[in-house]
């Protein structure tokens, strides 16, 4: 079969043909049907820093996909050849205190598919059946296909009540785009959005987001014209920006809450004493809430969120390069590659 990999110590991808791969008794293989490219494969396209340290090549990549199963292992009863799925693209380890308590996003043996094991962008891949999330048939294969972020979001957005509350959120790379979807969605009052993409602006205002903003702009004059004073209730920190993170601590109000999905570099410097003395409650993102996160992201598409706006491209998986390129060029929301046609 085919896929692609990162097969040496520097930058750049390939497509190799490799061993079909066979399934555990726990196990089940998946023909892949699509898959979408995610900012953590462009980390190791790049051979960046954070992905020379993290990826032992050759390594067949990606985390975002979706497709049909195609065998079962021999211990698996609640699957069956043909079946739509995704997954939940981090395997946990089961014994960990976290992980008995049912709490698996916080589990402390984590192993990410496509970064420390053979991952989906192939055209047969592997998954344990634990991971596994059936697509109901009213979901598109391009909406299964970005579960994965869409959890990301799911988790990030409703790390907080947002019901009638302000929501500032930095960063409209595809996560991005999806929280603030989300907020309006659960009943936030203003949805604010910034970014220096105007690419990005223009789309995340198609999509109906209309407090899309520059993140050059001075937040607090903006505030009298949404009926705000005081500042922001609640901020999402989607973009990894140091200076997205500052503009955050000032302009939201003393007890405000923060959710930091965004990486950002360990030399980050904010006040520290407007976190003491604004009360400010800041917590970190990882993952999505297995399998919470998934659960609530198809109740709310069922009750009319809508997120295919966000999917501007799809190639096939030969043309990957095309693809990438265009992600690059900051000039698309998600981008899909498909598999099958
Ligand atoms: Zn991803
Ligand atoms: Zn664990």
């Amino acid at each position: 079969m085919k896929a692609i990999v990162k097969n040496s110590s520097s930058p750049g991808l390939s497509i190799q043909e490799i061993e079909n791969p066979k399934p555990g008794p726990l196990e089940v293989i998946v023909k892949i049907q699509k898959t979408s490219i995610c900012g953590t494969d462009i980390h190791i396209y790049d051979w960046d820093d954070w992905s020379s340290k993290t990826i032992n090549p050759p390594m067949q990549i990606g985390h975002e996909w979706t497709g049909v199963i195609d065998s079962v292992g021999s211990e698996i009863k609640k699957y069956q050849p043909g079946d739509r799925v995704s997954g939940e693209g981090h395997i946990v380890c089961g014994e960990c205190r976290n992980c008995k308590a049912g709490k698996r996003h916080l589990c402390i043996d984590q192993h990410g598919i496509g970064v420390h094991l053979p991952g989906a962008f192939a055209e047969y891949f592997k998954i344990p059946a634990t991971n596994l999330f059936k697509v109901p048939d009213w979901i598109s294969d391009n909406i299964a296909t970005i579960f994965d972020p869409l959890g990301n979001a799911v988790h990030a957005t409703l790390s907080y009540d947002l019901v009638g509350e302000d929501v500032l959120i930095t960063g409209a790379g595809p996560i991005g785009m999806m929280s603030a979807l989300i907020a309006k969605h659960v009943g936030a009052r203003n949805v604010v959005v910034t970014d220096i993409n105007e690419y990005r602006l223009d789309l995340c205002r198609e999509l109906g987001i209309i407090h899309t903003y520059h993140a050059k702009n001075d937040l607090r004059e903006l505030m009298p014209s949404l009926k705000m004073s005081e500042g922001f209730d609640v901020a999402l920190e989607m973009s990894g920006s140091p200076d997205a993170l500052n503009n955050i601590i000032s302009s939201v109000k003393n007890g405000a809450k923060i959710a930091l999905l965004g990486i950002l570099p360990d030399d980050t410097k904010i006040s520290w004493n407007d976190v003491i003395f604004k009360d400010l409650f800041i917590k970190g993102i990882y993952g999505r809430e297995i399998f919470e996160s998934w659960y609530k992201m198809i109740s709310m598409l069922d009750s009319g969120l809508s997120v295919d706006g966000l999917i501007t491209h799809e190639f096939h998986y030969e043309n990957f390069e095309e693809a990438i390129a265009v992600i690059k060029s900051g000039q698309s929301g998600k981008v899909i590659l498909n598999w099958e046609k």
